[in-house]
This record gives structure tokens, sequence and C-alpha cells, in this order.
């Protein structure tokens, strides 16, 4: 059984939840939880770049991965962070995660943005965006990397565009790939 802990600044609707369980179902059965009993605001302020106003993407993933210790392969945790998140080299990432490991990061601000730049209505398309985004993260941690079909979640996002463009699901050769690493690792 996968397990995918759910650690969010914002509240994530229940039908998010059942699609994101029900995707990751077809790789492994799963079951998604929303941990409510942990407060970030501390440490995401602690990696915060005042000159950029923006949060270091790649030092909150180490530091989390110490906080949270070593977890078994199938326990997922991925963390939402209701803010800008950038690593050294990149104007901006819309999440991180460790390959492999158990660790995801989205970050919502850029998920927000219309095509004409401003902001849109938090409702439909924005989590529509935060979906896919978490399903991405969520199949780096399942070793997948990305994905050359540009439907596919795997697929790499340069912009909002590449976002909306992606289907909330992953490929069959991607959801292929997970199964055998799933029973490579033997849980
Ligand atoms: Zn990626
Ligand atoms: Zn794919």
């Amino acid at each position: 059984m996968l397990k995918v802990d759910i650690i969010s600044e914002i509240e994530i609707p229940d039908p998010v939840l059942e699609h994101i369980e029900n995707t990751l179902s077809e790789i492994a059965p799963t079951e998604v939880n929303i941990v409510e009993d942990i407060d970030l605001t501390e440490i995401v302020e602690k990696f915060r770049d005042a000159s950029r106003n923006q949060v270091n993407a790649e030092k909150l993933l180490n530091t989390l991965r110490e906080v949270l210790g070593v977890r078994e392969f199938n326990n997922k945790m991925v963390i939402v962070i209701d803010d800008d998140g950038y690593v050294p080299g990149l104007n901006f990432v819309f999440g991180v995660a460790e390959l492999c490991g158990n660790i995801a990061i989205v970050f919502t601000h850029r998920l927000k943005i219309s095509y004409l730049g401003d902001t849109v209505d938090i409702g439909k398309l924005f989590y529509e965006r935060l979906t896919k985004e978490i399903l991405h993260e969520i199949g780096h941690t399942l070793c997948l990397e990305h994905c050359p079909n540009k439907r596919c979640v795997m697929s790499f996002s340069n912009t909002i565009y590449d976002v909306d463009y992606k289907e909330a699901k992953y490929c069959k050769t991607c959801i292929e790939k997970a199964r055998s690493v799933i029973s490579w690792k033997k849980f």
C-alpha cells in the first residue's frame, strides 16, 4: 500500500484528494491522508530569500528530510506551500521532490497566475493545476523522471501553459515504470 501524507498550508478539497488517490491507485493501492497537526510557517520562513521574496526549495527539502527522518519507500510526504519557490539557477519552480525518495514539495503561487499575468480564481483551474503538480512530484518519489509525452503528468513544465496542457494522470509508460519500481522495492 502506498501511503501519501499531505501537509498543506491551504485547504485541499476532497475531490482533489480523491483524484490523487484514484490516479495513484493505477500504480499501486493508495491511501491519501491530510496531516493537520504540523505547522510549517516557521520552517518555511527560515528559507525565504528576502531579496527575491521566494523560498529556497532545495534547502527546505533537505531540512524536511532531516526533520522527518528515514521513512519506508512506500510512505510519501507531500508539503504544499502557499508561496513561491525557487532553486538556485531557476527563476521559480512549481515543486521539487526527491527522486526515489519520500518528500515532495509543491508551491502554489505560480499556479494562481492566469495567462494575462494576473491572479486566477482559486477555483477549478487552480485545483486542476495543484492536482497535476502534486501527482508530478509524487511521481518523482516513485523514481519517475520527466516524460517526453507532453500530455503525461510527468512531462516537465516550464510554464503554466505546459501545466495546463498536460493531463492529471500518468501515461501508460510511466505507470508501467512505477509499477516495476514498486515490485522491485517489494512493499
Ligand atoms: Zn519534475
Ligand atoms: Zn509519462
